[in-house]
Order: C-alpha cells, then sequence, then structure tokens
C-alpha cells in the first residue's frame, strides 16, 4: 500500500490486474516470434517496462497520455464505475461523440466514449481520449444539442490536458514526484482519485466551456443546447452532482451568452426533442 493525504491505493490489487492483459501482451509477442523458448515471455517483460514506467507529466507524448487513460479506465471500472450495458445507447453516444472529436482541439487522439449506469446528471473525462457520460444525464437532455454539448465540454477538459495538470500538482503537492518523474502506478493512482473524486477548478470548467462551445458550433450544433442544458441544471435542481463537480454554473451560462452573441452563422441541429427521445428509447424503457 502507498499513502498521502489520506488517499491509499491497493498496489497489490491493481498490479494484478494491469499485469494480466500485459502477459496475454507478451504471449501475443512470443507467439508473433515462432517457436519460442518457454522461458521467453519472462524475458521480454523487463524490456516491455522501460520506457513506459516513468511519466514526465509536464512533458507527456499523446501515447504515454493515451496509455494512462487506459490504466486508469481499468482501474475504474474495476472499483467504483460500472458501465450501462447497452449496444444502442453506447452507439449513440459513441457517434456524436467521434462527430465532435474531428471539430475539437485534438482530433487526431483515439477517443474512447462509454455510458456509465449511474442516474447521477453527471459527465466526465480522464486523459488520452476517455470520457464518461451517465445514464441521469441522458436522461435529463432534452435533446441531442444538450447532450452533445456535454459530451463537447468533456472533449474540452481533455484538449485543455486539465487532468493531466491536476495530476501534475498533486503529485509535486504529494512529494512523490521524483526529478525523473511519476511511475506508472502512482500516476495511475493520483489520476483514478482525481478522476472520482475530482476538484474541478473554476479555470478549467470555464476552459472546458470555451473549447466545447468551439467544438458543438464548428460541428453544426445549435450552441443554444450548451446554455439550455446548464440553465435546466441550475432551475430543476436536478443535477446536484454536476453542478457540484461543476463549479460557478451561473457565471458559465453568462460567459456562454456572451461568447455566442458574438459569433454568427451558427448551425441549427441536435434540436429535435422527439428526434432525441426515438433515439435514446431503449434507454427510457430500462
Ligand atoms: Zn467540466
Amino acid at each position: 500500500m502507498m499513502h498521502w493525504k489520506g488517499f491509499s491505493v491497493n498496489y497489490s490489487g491493481w498490479r494484478r490486474r494491469w499485469f494480466y492483459p500485459l502477459i496475454s501482451v507478451v504471449v501475443a509477442l512470443s507467439v508473433s516470434l515462432t517457436a519460442p523458448l518457454p522461458g521467453r515471455a519472462i524475458d521480454l517483460l523487463p524490456l516491455l517496462f522501460q520506457g513506459v514506467q516513468v511519466f514526465q507529466l509536464s512533458n507527456i507524448s499523446a501515447r504515454q497520455e493515451v496509455d494512462l487513460g487506459k490504466q486508469i479506465n481499468q482501474q475504474i471500472l474495476s472499483s467504483q464505475v460500472r458501465l450501462y450495458d447497452n449496444p444502442e445507447i453506447n452507439r449513440y453516444v459513441e457517434q456524436i461523440g467521434q462527430r465532435l472529436v474531428r471539430y475539437s482541439d485534438r482530433p487526431n487522439l483515439p477517443y474512447t466514449f462509454q455510458v456509465v449506469d449511474n442516474n447521477a446528471v453527471n459527465a466526465f473525462a480522464t486523459l488520452g481520449g476517455y470520457v464518461y457520460v451517465h445514464t441521469g444525464l441522458l436522461k435529463t437532455a432534452d435533446n441531442e444539442a444538450e447532450l452533445a454539448s456535454v459530451i463537447a465540454h468533456e472533449i474540452g477538459h481533455i484538449g485543455g490536458k486539465h487532468l493531466v495538470n491536476q495530476m501534475r500538482q498533486k503529485a509535486i503537492a504529494s512529494g512523490v514526484a521524483t526529478a525523473a518523474g511519476l511511475d506508472r502506478n502512482t500516476a495511475v493512482g493520483i489520476g483514478v482519485e482525481l478522476a472520482l473524486n475530482r476538484p474541478r477548478s473554476r479555470q478549467d470548467e470555464f476552459d472546458a466551456d470555451r473549447r466545447g462551445l468551439r467544438t458543438l458550433i464548428r460541428t453544426g450544433y445549435a450552441p443554444s443546447g450548451m446554455v439550455s442544458f446548464m440553465q435546466k441544471l441550475l432551475k430543476g435542481g436536478s443535477g446536484p452532482a454536476f453542478l457540484s463537480t461543476h463549479p460557478a454554473t451561473s457565471d458559465r451560462i453568462s460567459a456562454l451568452k456572451r461568447s455566442i452573441n458574438n459569433q454568427s452563422n451558427y448551425g441549427s441541429y441536435g434540436l429535435d426533442g422527439n428526434a432525441y427521445r426515438a433515439n435514446i428509447r431503449s434507454l427510457a424503457r430500462s
């Protein structure tokens, strides 16, 4: 176990979890090398560890970021986050996400959109393209533009590398970063903690809104969807989770309205509420 500031990671537990996929990679490698000796897989392990074990969060490559995002994903899915098993809904969210990615700040990153089985009105992103949307949020949105605005906002967090920077700050504050960087276990542990109990900064939220709104507009969605969704959360009180993890909502609404007024020629896609309800039909039934 390693500990810092009230946070602990079950070191051996998670090590086991990512160790198995790694072994299968090694086995696949060995198979492709034709007729490997029995001990070969073990010999390859140290080689695989080199280059991936220490991260410089201040200068992380896209490849390392995706790798960290994947490790964090495996960790949170094996503990606190349960995915929603509904191919139709997953495909729908994935489609909207990929459409937005093309017009985002980091279109070349591989993105993974997942639906979380949770009635809280919430969504979050980690790093390396991993975006999570709760079923509660899908139910609360009234049209596709509103849903797309949240996904675009989360893509904006990845565009701004907000979690990467938070992880770096946390590592420095906790004194776990060395001159060489941060070892992979520690980086994943910090990432998981921040992903689940993320103290979102006001500055990051405004930045994600700015990036998200730009992406939403470029994609052709009605930018009003972003405003109406946030207003709904403020008025209805239906989104305590989203509001608590996304501070300063009324200020954000004002800022959005100002930026929307300053631009012109918007698309109007995604405002058809009936089409949206048809798309999430299987969600409403369950
Ligand atoms: Zn946010």
